[in-house]
């Protein structure tokens, strides 16, 4: 029973539903509505009379004139139904279920009233129409449930009572007729209205998945085209952003450049300070860039420590210059990052289309390969792209490739030179410099391939085969010290301490006769990290050195404090040096600080007796240089121990 009051109760509550309702039923309201008017005319035509003008003309015209009114008023609504709010919707629904039922009931009324004055023609007639104006308003008003079952009901059950009575029960089979159509009718607007309002649910559900698709996907765009970690433009919306710009064909010349950053020094923040430092420092570098990028030019964050800026306007190249540089300084300022000041630089290289050739998108290789070019040769500057530079880009990567393939095959080997005693002359170290054959190409030499090396991360390996070989080979050399180079890569690297410890292990190489040296120029940049790392290989029992001194800009007390045991001078400082020059006062100096460090002092590249002798007057403890051997072979070196044996029978005991 509950469930048969439910099917004529009205709900409204499902807004979406509601919405969809009015939007269908009011399109049929004005059909609805002139239907009833023709069916109200036909009706009053057969029954006009003049001598009962109220229920014959007037009740009818009356009739129809608001039905008229009310169908224009719903003529207007469709249009209005977006506009409408849900509380308004509700209520028009609400007042159509009423106006359906009270309307249906005002017709129906007005026909039994007028129904007995009729003629036998016109009581079929109005019967007819009667029962048609039924059918038609149930079938208008069918998505509204509720509207189209009261309808039925109020429409039924009155002309069932009355047609199945009236006139000696005539109407009986046109009224039972009636009473099955409107029950058919019914369930059909029970399945319609069923169908329809799951149409209207798949349908709100279809579109909020179709909103949350295209929420993701504008999300996934965003993710797809920025940096997450600086919020700016990342490679592939810059790209994009430059192929705008290459389908411009009236760029004229020199009016766009592209600038290429990279940050110098951060690999080693990030492998000090761990990635959150790194990330600090990134955000804080990108925020002064754009601070300092003109408007409408574009910064894009285009790899881990690599930026892109492209701008426009006249005179393009100069208008870049000029921002590198500006840009460099910024860059260089130190950020406070947990209590630590970190400092990166930035090498940065340029380009602009002042040539046919120089579309947007090469404009970013070319910048990339001024850059490129500006890492080889020392960082820290601004380059405008040259042809030339891509000769040099593409020598790098080439030997890249091969020093991988080298690494393959096993092709790299060990020199070994020695570094004799200043005063007695005999050796007492060999430093381990590292050999490449290079086959098929032919040899190549440390100082070509090492910076490459070091750039890609093949130091790793390679310096690693380097240690481990050196020691396995020194120690066949009774009692000689070693010394083995290491790049300022594996210095930064946080395993790398572990990593000797393990090669000593291994190879059982006394770690007292293991020297390391380290290049100047790392110091600057790392000091902290050097202090720790110096004092933990001495904790080890090693000795550390301080490789090409003199090529820096460090003085010698400030070594000092690095914990450094030993100097090598760099051979450089060498040349020119003659009795009473400039050049000896300057080594000569150099060495009595290092000597009042308690330092020890190893000259390198001395060639000539002249070279020697001063450095021996000058309280030099260690000679290394051609005068006494080339780096040569292990088997080579261990012949030249023997000849030298045998030739100074006593200077054996003063190295073994
Ligand atoms: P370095 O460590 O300063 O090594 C000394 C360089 O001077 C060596 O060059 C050596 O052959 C050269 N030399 C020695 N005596 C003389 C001389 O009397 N006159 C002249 N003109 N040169 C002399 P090499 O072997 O070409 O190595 C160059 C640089 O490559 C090394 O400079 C070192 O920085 C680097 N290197 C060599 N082997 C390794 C290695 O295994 N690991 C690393 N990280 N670097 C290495
Ligand atoms: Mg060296
Ligand atoms: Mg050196």
């Amino acid at each position: 029973m509950r469930a048969l009051i439910d099917l004529f109760r009205l709900d409204t509550s499902d807004a979406e539903l509601a919405r969809a309702q009015f939007k269908s039923f009011s399109r049929q309201m004005p059909l609805l509505y002139a239907i009833l008017v023709c069916n109200a005319l036909a009706i009053t035509i057969t029954y006009a009379d003049v001598t009962a003008p109220f229920s014959t003309l007037v009740a009818p015209l009356a009739m129809c004139a608001y039905a008229l009114q009310r169908a224009l008023w719903w003529w207007r609504q469709p249009t209005a139904a977006a506009t409408l709010s849900d509380a308004k919707i509700a209520y028009y629904i609400r007042r159509t279920c009423r106006l359906a039922v009270i309307m249906t009931l005002a017709f129906e009324g007005w026909c039994m009233w007028i129904y007995p004055a009729g003629n036998a023609y016109a009581k079929g007639n109005l019967t007819f129409f009667l029962g048609l104006t039924e059918v038609s308003t149930v079938f208008c008003l069918m998505t509204l449930r509720a509207a189209a079952m009261r309808t039925a009901v109020a429409c039924t059950l009155p002309f069932a009572l009355y047609f199945s009575w009236v006139d000696q029960g005539q109407w009986l089979a046109q009224t039972i007729v009636l009473c099955l159509v409107s029950t058919g009718m019914m369930v059909v607007t029970l399945r319609y209205n069923e169908a329809f309002s799951q149409l209207v649910r798949s349908r709100a559900t279809l579109r909020k998945r179709q909103l949350e698709t295209e929420k993701l996907s504008e999300e996934n765009r965003r993710i797809a085209f920025s940096d997450p970690l600086s919020g700016l433009p990342n490679r592939r919306e810059l790209l994009a952003r430059l192929d705008r710009l290459e389908s411009r064909h009236d760029l004229p010349a020199n009016t766009l450049a592209v600038l290429f950053i990279d940050l110098d020094g951060f690999k080693a923040v990030n492998d000090e300070h761990g990635h959150q430092a790194g990330d600090a420092l990134i955000r804080s570098v990108c925020l002064r860039l754009s601070q300092h990028c003109p408007p409408h030019s574009t910064l894009a964050r285009v790899g881990g420590d690599e930026f892109a800026v492209v701008i426009e306007g006249p005179d393009a190249e100069s208008s870049a210059l000029i921002l590198g540089r500006a840009l460099l300084e910024e860059i260089a300022l130190p950020v406070l990052v947990d209590r630590h000041v970190l400092q990166v630089g930035g090498s940065i290289g340029v380009a602009a289309n002042t040539d046919v050739e120089g579309r947007p998108r090469e404009l970013l290789r070319r910048a990339d390969t001024a850059m490129y070019h500006v890492k080889t040769r020392g960082k820290g500057q601004v380059a405008v792209y040259d042809v030339g530079f891509d000769e040099g880009r593409l020598r790098r990567l080439t030997i890249e490739a091969q020093i991988g393939r080298g690494l393959d095959r096993g092709e790299f080997e060990v020199f070994y030179q020695p570094i004799v005693d200043a005063q007695s002359g005999a050796i007492v170290s060999v430093e381990a410099l590292l050999r490449w054959p290079r086959r098929p190409e032919g040899p190549l030499p440390p100082d070509e391939f090492i910076d490459i090396a070091e750039a890609t991360g093949q130091i790793h390996p390679l310096g690693l085969f380097v240690l481990e070989r050196a020691c396995r080979d020194a120690a066949l050399l009774d009692g000689l010290k070693l010394s083995v180079n290491v790049s300022p890569a594996q210095f930064r690297d946080p395993a790398f301490e572990r990593q000797v410890m393990h090669v000593l292990e291994q190879t059982r190489f006394p770690p007292s006769r293991l020297q390391l040296e380290i290049t100047e120029g790392y110091l600057l940049a790392n000091p902290e990290r050097v202090v720790g790392a110096v004092e933990s290989f001495k904790a080890a029992g090693m000795s550390v050195a301080l490789d090409d001194f003199g090529t820096g800009f460090t003085s010698i007390h400030y070594l000092r404090s690095y914990g450094f045991s030993h100097i090598k001078i760099d051979k450089s400082l060498l040349t020119g040096l003659a009795p009473g020059s400039k050049a000896t006062m300057l080594v000569t100096g150099a060495i009595t600080l290092a000597c009042g460090l308690d330092m020890q002092v190893i000259a390198e590249g001395v060639e000539s007796e002249m070279q020697a002798n001063l450095l021996r007057a000058a309280g030099c403890h260690e000679l290394q240089g051609y005068l006494f051997g080339r780096p040569m072979p292990l088997e080579e070196l261990q012949r030249a121990r023997d000849i030298a044996r045998r030739a100074a029978g006593e200077t054996v005991r003063l190295v073994g």
